[in-house]
């Protein structure tokens, strides 16, 4: 266990950490080049507080390379330039080329509503250098790799002046928005706390009602369980299949569990990520969030991982219609417990 970390600083005031179990040399190439100037700022919903981000940059992104092109691969002499130019690497984590947000914001445009910098910093997570993994195939020792190097970069960025956010993600399918199939999360840190993510914080504050509700839960919701952890269909998923990830003794973020505990919950990890895949046996579409301690909740925050499908059945989407998308009141066709038991293998899916 453990890890060694590898900082490569490249044009534009981009980085790469190259994470690894063991100390390895690294052959080093050019790469992709900087994209310049990325501008974007943010505008405030008058009524809810919600921010909203504009940055008209990101429509020139990659979208669906082929395989040959994929720049979070590894680069080869001669070959085509990708943003990972080293010969091989485990875990990488690197500046966004096309970043919603940026470091070094212009001044945002005068409007009527409240405005302000696109401050903030976007990160691209690659799990492995093999192209066609995942996140269900990559085990759990590379699991474990990733919630160190995540733990450590969420770690670096909460200290990052004006930081008071961070969010790793995946976005996993093209169903979901992915514009490129290497097995890849993203890790957003933000200036200010977002709203629905301010007010899961602040549950924390009277109690610990994640504990609770997992005390009270029948056992049949359980995905996987061991020593250090749980993973369950929550009662409260918003989506068909959803799975939460709790480790049983509270860290506000992943840094500090210790190896034991990194072991663990890794296997719950990973043994969420298959039974996913299992229920229709094709990669399912998801979105999977790392929810850590906001700044300053560092002492009430229980960390927690959330997959949440976008399937319900072998050939239908769940769509966000009308009734969620205006007032985030959602409405599952799939109840959890059956979702539960064809998680399990008890019952099958629908059609
Ligand atoms: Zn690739």
């Amino acid at each position: 266990m453990g890890h060694y970390k590898h900082i490569v600083y490249r044009s534009g005031g981009r980085r790469l950490y190259l994470y690894s179990r063991k100390p390895r040399l690294y052959n080093h190439f050019d790469g992709l080049p900087a994209v310049d100037s990325v501008s974007s700022h943010l505008r405030c919903h008058p009524l809810t507080g919600d921010w909203v981000g504009i940055s008209a940059a990101r429509q020139q992104r990659t979208f669906l390379p082929n395989q040959a092109e994929c720049p979070f691969c590894v680069m080869r002499e001669g070959g085509p330039l990708t943003d990972i130019p080293v010969d091989a690497y485990e875990v990488a984590i690197f500046t966004n080329r096309f970043a919603a947000l940026s470091a070094m914001p212009d001044l945002p445009p005068e409007l009527g509503v409240a405005t302000a910098p696109g401050l903030g910093i976007c990160e691209v997570i690659s799990y492995s250098d093999t192209h066609n993994a995942s996140f269900a195939t990559i085990g759990i020792d590379r699991i474990g790799l990733l919630i160190e190097a995540i733990g450590a970069e969420a770690a670096n960025l909460l200290e990052v002046d004006g930081v008071q956010y961070v969010l790793p993600f995946e976005n996993q399918g093209r169903e979901t928005g992915v514009t490129i199939d290497h097995p890849h999360g993203q890790i957003y840190a933000l200036p200010h706390i977002p709203v629905r993510m301010e007010r899961q914080a602040e549950a924390f504050r009277v109690g610990n009602p994640l504990m609770d509700a997992i005390a009270g839960m029948a056992e049949e919701l359980v995905i996987s369980r061991n020593d250090h952890g749980v993973a369950f269909v929550p009662e409260w998923a918003k989506y068909p299949f959803e799975i939460c990830v709790v480790p049983f003794r509270r860290v506000a973020r992943p840094a500090e569990m210790n190896d034991d505990e990194i072991v663990g919950y890794a296997a719950l990890l990973d043994e969420a990520a298959k039974k996913l895949n299992s229920v229709f046996d094709a990669p399912m579409p998801l979105t999977m969030g790392w929810h850590i301690a906001p700044l300053g909740y560092e002492d009430v925050f229980h960390f927690h991982c959330v997959f949440q499908p976008l399937k319900r059945s072998r050939t239908k989407m769940k769509y966000l219609a009308a009734v969620e998308q205006i007032t985030d009141l959602f409405l599952l066709d799939l109840p959890p417990e059956r979702a539960a038991a064809i998680l399990n293998g008890l019952e099958q899916p629908d059609g």
